[in-house]
């Protein structure tokens, strides 16, 4: 079977798995610190309820997840520059997450504050809208550097992050990288070439934002930089917000933060940190936008950004869209309507908005 990525994050589209060769996860035991805002205490198990298999190695990441301490690790250089020592790994799969399956395991590495924060945020739309769970894609190398497929996530202050996904019934569908269209839907195509297997799909609007209201919420929520996302999905972000009375101050990050860069983020998310304080001193790098308000809490932490220079490495060569399209062979028409109704919104905006230009 072939399927086909049709999006990427400063990627190229690449070949995945197809979901019949995904592992049969096994849930984890949630032993992991309680996330910021407290989860309910859960109901006590039926005793005839069966003891759920814990993997010990998933465990044991998650438990290494809470034990590091944030200075431990050091992000230096800049994202699309840069080194990490001391990183810690994102669980293969924990509660209310997953690492991407159809990822490289040795992909999933970024510095303590990073990590911490993405289980966390997790955790908390676990506990408010249980039911489907987020799919982490790629962070960094375990020491940093090139990475193939991408033009950043050098330096472990970066994290893809799918769009949680709905089925056509209204529930969970472990998420992939589907584009999604400005009424909110998209299609698992599968294999390309028929239409057969076809699966419509659609944002899960609710836990979208759930999952990015708790990570600018949450502790660490002043180090997030910047969300890389298509414009569409952040309008109807922004719009289920304000329409639900979401926390004004996450609205006003949220909307303050994100852009639509070259790439189109209509698959996913790629959300980027910027330097611990304390990393500062060890090289760390921040590319812009560094907020005012940025510029206060580190001079309120006695250190002084150091704007990223220019790119050193040579910039990975990264596929185009049309390349990929080229390469991807026979597509049924429905693929290619989409692809052609997408050149729509593929194109960098110019919404001019302050950092987003
Ligand atoms: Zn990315």
């Amino acid at each position: 079977m072939i399927l086909v990525s049709l999006g990427g994050c400063e990627r190229a589209p690449t070949a995945a798995p197809s979901a019949a060769e995904e592992p049969t996860p096994s849930e984890p035991a949630a032993t992991a610190p309680a996330p910021a805002a407290a989860e309910p205490e859960p109901a006590p198990a039926p005793e005839s309820a069966p003891t759920p298999t814990v993997d010990p190695a998933i465990q044991a990441e998650l438990d290494a997840v809470f034990a590091a301490s944030p200075e431990s690790s050091t992000s230096t250089g800049s994202p699309i520059d840069g080194d990490l020592e001391g990183a810690i790994a994102v669980p293969l799969r924990g509660p209310g997450f997953r690492f991407n399956p159809a990822k490289d395991p040795g992909s999933r590495y970024g510095t303590v504050e990073l990590v911490q924060s993405v289980v966390r945020a997790a955790g908390v739309v676990r506990a408010r809208l249980p039911g489907n769970d987020v799919t982490f894609g790629d962070l960094s190398r375990e020491r940093g550097g090139v990475i193939k497929g991408h033009a950043s996530h050098q330096a472990g202050r970066d994290v893809d992050v799918l769009f949680y996904l709905l089925d056509a019934k209204g529930e969970a569908f472990p998420a992939k990288a589907i584009p999604i269209d400005p009424a909110g839907e998209g299609t698992d195509y599968r294999d390309l070439a028929t239409p057969d297997d076809d699966i419509p799909v659609t944002l899960d609007v609710p836990r979208t934002w759930a999952f990015v209201a708790a990570l600018l919420s949450g502790e660490g929520g002043d180090e997030v930089q910047r969300i890389f996302v298509v414009e569409h999905v952040r309008t109807m972000l922004l719009e289920h917000a304000r329409e639900t009375g979401a926390d004004a101050a996450a609205i006003e990050r949220f909307a303050e933060i994100t852009c639509q860069p070259g790439f189109p983020h209509d698959d996913h998310m790629h959300i980027r940190w910027f330097c611990a304080a304390g990393d500062i001193a060890a090289g760390c790098r921040d590319m812009k936008p560094i907020y005012p308000r940025q510029r206060e809490r580190l001079a309120a932490a006695g250190v002084k950004a150091t704007p990223a220079g220019k790119r050193q490495r040579k910039r990975p060569k990264l596929t185009t869209h049309a390349e990929a399209r080229a390469k991807a062979g026979p597509m049924h028409e429905s693929v290619t309507d989409f692809l052609d109704r997408r050149k729509a919104w593929i194109k960098r905006p110019h919404p001019g908005r302050e950092y987003c230009k």
